[in-house]
């Protein structure tokens, strides 16, 4: 494929990235990246329809947690409502200090075994386990003031709760200031929190050549979580679907592909592809097979391709392309991210990341850290050229 298309990968990173930064669904710079990548698709010859659904612009500001005149360093969990209350602080370390505490009008910190893993949101459609969902509602019928939570890693700031339609105040406590809380355990404390709510819109974005319906589906998703620039996550896939695009328009290949710049990955509740599963996988639910790109070219390591529900002959197919492209391996199947829209239809789906990507989420990925430097371009060209030639051969 060679120095062209990595360049035009890199000019399309130089926008997203660059130009518009974090674009967090319901955003500004969201409507940014849409009409972005609407002209760029319109331009390239496609036919591109908007998919819009309602969502909320969350914008942040600073937190503080104040006991007895020392001030803890804490964080407005991501899609929080605002405050600035007073109430006494009640730890809370498992099911049974929840069930059983009263923690009207106090402050609940939530600790240890309770808060060892980030909840679903409330009204996650595709998986919400009942132990979450107890939780949530237990916090939301004892009416405390506000929850704080310790850090479900201790490597990095991750939230027990992310979720907009939750109704408390809620922030996150760095593991360091964790022991403090604890301590303080009964006293008065002062927790304030600025942030902002406001009804907004986005849309997913999906792009037809003309004619009958569409076989294949390639997906990779637009936004990003609020505070990080996303190169590899995700604006790498977006760069890769629409040099995609644009190859498979100047070649005409004889398969119908459906592109689709989705909008809600990494919000809360997943509003673009709640829409998509809807509307285009259950309904038309013709597709040979879909193709999920996120958080590929990762400079370390190399690019992981995975099968959801392939029949053999076809898997088999896609082996004998991707023998031609040695830098990308096979790896084991991994349950989060777009790809699972197809899988959850029956529909079999390929999905492309960087084998080294699991290590950095929540590290580099998800953080300010997200930025062009951490991406080999070469890569990502290798990628475009592995599902030409495989589109092309279909
Ligand atoms: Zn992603």
């Amino acid at each position: 494929m060679g120095d062209k298309v990595e360049k035009e990968i890199k000019g399309h990173l130089e926008v997203l990235v660059g130009e518009i930064g974090p674009r967090a669904t319901g955003s500004s710079n969201n409507f940014k990246a849409i009409e972005y990548i609407e002209n760029e698709l319109v331009g390239t010859g496609f036919s591109v329809a908007r998919q819009e659904f309602d969502c909320i612009n969350w914008t942040p500001g600073k937190a503080r947690l104040i006991i007895q005149g020392k001030e803890v360093l804490v964080r407005g969990a991501d899609y929080t409502l605002p405050c600035k209350i007073e109430g006494k602080i009640t730890c809370i370390e498992n099911l049974r200090q929840l069930e059983e505490g009263n923690l009207d009008g106090e402050i609940a910190f939530l600790w240890g075994e309770i808060a060892s893993e980030p909840l679903m949101p409330k009204n996650f459609p595709f998986w919400n386990p009942p132990e979450h969902k107890k939780i949530i509602s237990l916090l939301e019928e004892k009416r405390p003031k506000g929850v704080l939570f310790s850090s479900c890693s201790e490597e990095s700031l991750v939230p027990l709760i992310e979720d907009g339609d939750f109704s408390i105040p809620c922030g996150v406590v760095p593991p360091g200031e964790e022991s403090f809380i604890l301590e303080k355990k009964g006293k008065v404390a002062q927790l304030e929190i600025e942030a902002t709510r406001s009804p907004a819109w986005g849309a997913n974005l999906i792009a037809r050549t003309e004619g009958s319906l569409p076989k294949i589906a390639l997906t990779a998703h637009l936004d990003t979580k609020p505070f990080t620039p996303g190169a590899l996550d995700n604006a790498v896939g977006i760069a890769t679907l629409l040099t995609l695009g644009k190859l498979l328009m100047s070649k005409k290949p004889g398969v119908q592909v459906e592109l689709v710049a989705l909008n809600g990955e990494d919000y809360f509740s997943n509003p673009g592809e709640v829409i998509y599963f809807k509307e285009n996988l259950l309904q038309t639910g013709k597709y040979r097979f879909g193709i999920n790109v996120d958080g590929i070219g990762y400079k370390e390591g190399e690019t992981g391709v995975s099968f959801f529900e392939f029949p053999s002959d076809l898997k088999d197919k896609i082996r004998a392309v991707k023998k031609g492209f040695p830098d990308i391996v096979e790896i084991n199947p991994w349950p989060q991210g777009d790809h699972m829209l197809f899988v959850l239809k029956g529909i079999p789906a390929l999905a492309l990341t960087s084998t080294e990507v699991f290590g950095i989420l929540n590290k580099i990925i998800h953080t300010s850290e997200d930025g062009i430097d951490l991406i080999d371009f070469k890569k990502v060209s290798s990628v475009v050229a592995f599902l030409f030639g495989l589109i092309s051969k279909l």
